[in-house]
């Protein structure tokens, strides 16, 4: 049965984060837009820790609260339409606990997934682009040699979201070159092993607020068990954790998109032009009318993907839909957003030019719209 209906708790919990999003990140997040690259702001752990972001994505059995993905993309669009970057840092933990939870065994799942509830806030990274590879997944020049009971991981990744805040890192790499994509595995290492070391932050245009950097393993020894999964399994986990992820990103662009028209339909309703509000003109009405349509229609595509998660169905297409459509919606509100708020929203470091800034980004971040439509036409 289709249901449009939000239970009452689901409303509860959307209403606490919007909240939340409207109080503390819309201000917070643009002081940090201004500021210069670096670690994540401290305001945004102890927003991690005391609204429990970690335990909706962990299970019971290690101290969580997990909400099923529906729930959790209700929560992502709060969180986004508050502060994009935010959503972001999350979604990098969200992707680094999906491995484990996808693949881990109960031992990693225990060592890593409880520590993630630390008061303190703390958050993980997924280490998969490399530079040359880019979107190409299929084979990394990261290499994870086996030598006795441990495995020696050499190589760099980038650009790494949560890099040098992370508590751990979940990290794709070859380990039989020979083999192609069966040669390809997933570790989970902690921050502490010798040997991981990361570049200065990047100074990059949009979610300035989710530090990037890369990550480096130089001679990084782990024990044979930081293997995610089977030997071999590496290829498969990856594209695993990116399905689901796709449809979590669709929300973040969801969240972003909505953010966006509020602020143009705040500036069309008090900007008056020829005596009259430029809302009035259906040049700029029906503008608005179609791009609320393409919100509402991202975002269901956002919950269909997220409700056959919860149903264990296939998913990947949906979800890879979701995303592309979204992140394309996002761009596209973005974009009309700088045209109808005019020379306003191009004078000095606007609202409006960060939220396009973000969107861009987020066009490119988890499979950029091409590689969506790979995916999607992959499975027609
Ligand atoms: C802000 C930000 C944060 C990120 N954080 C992380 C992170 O935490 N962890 C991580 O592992 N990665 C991260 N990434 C990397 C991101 O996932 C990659 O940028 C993305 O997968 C694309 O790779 P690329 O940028 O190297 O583009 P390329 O692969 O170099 O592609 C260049 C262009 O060619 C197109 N293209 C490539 N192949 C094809 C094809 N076969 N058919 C048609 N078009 C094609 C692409 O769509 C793109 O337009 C981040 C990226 C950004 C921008």
């Amino acid at each position: 049965m289709i249901s449009f209906e939000l239970s009452p708790d689901q409303r509860k919990l959307q209403q606490r984060i919007r909240h939340l999003a409207e109080e503390k990140l819309h201000p917070l997040s643009l002081k940090l837009e201004a500021g210069k690259p670096g670690p994540i702001d401290k305001d945004y752990l102890k927003i991690i820790s005391k609204e429990h972001l970690n335990a909706f994505i962990i299970p019971e059995e290690y101290g969580g609260k997990p909400l099923d993905r529906l729930t959790l993309s209700l929560v992502t669009e709060e969180i986004s339409y508050g502060c994009a970057g935010l959503a972001s840092i999350y979604a990098a933990t969200v992707h680094a606990v999906s491995a484990l939870l996808i693949g881990g065994s109960h031992e990693q799942k225990e060592a890593f997934l409880i520590p993630l509830l630390k008061p303190e806030g703390e958050v993980a990274s997924c280490c998969i682009t490399e530079e040359k590879g880019g979107s190409d997944t299929s084979s990394f020049d990261t290499t994870a040699r086996l030598e006795g009971d441990h495995y020696v991981i050499n190589g760099a990744k980038v650009p790494i979201i949560n890099a040098g805040n992370a508590a751990f890192y979940t990290v794709w790499a070859s380990s039989d070159t020979g083999r192609g994509r069966a040669g390809i595995n997933a570790f989970v290492v902690p921050k502490e092993v010798a040997g991981i070391t990361c570049s200065a932050y990047h100074d990059k245009p949009g979610l300035r607020c989710a530090p990037t950097a890369m990550v480096f393993f130089h001679d990084v020894v782990v024990p044979r068990s930081s293997l995610i999964g089977l030997p071999g399994s590496g290829y498969l986990l990856l594209m695993q954790t990116l399905d689901w992820g796709r449809a979590f990103f669709g929300a973040i662009c969801v969240g972003l998109a909505r953010a966006a028209i509020e602020e143009i339909i705040h500036f069309a309703k008090k900007r008056v032009i020829l005596n009259r509000p430029i809302l009035k003109n259906q040049g700029i009405s029906f503008i608005l009318a179609e791009l609320a349509t393409d919100i509402d229609a991202a975002r269901l595509l956002v919950w269909r993907a997220c409700r056959l998660m919860d149903l264990n169905m296939d998913y990947t297409r949906e979800s890879s839909m979701a995303k592309l459509f979204a992140s394309e919606v996002a761009a596209k509100v973005t974009r009309e957003g700088m045209l109808i708020i005019g020379q306003k929203g191009y004078s000095g470091p606007t609202l409006m030019a960060k939220y396009q800034r973000d969107a861009q980004a987020l066009r490119i971040l988890e499979g950029t719209s091409h590689i969506q439509k790979m995916i999607i036409s992959s499975q027609l």
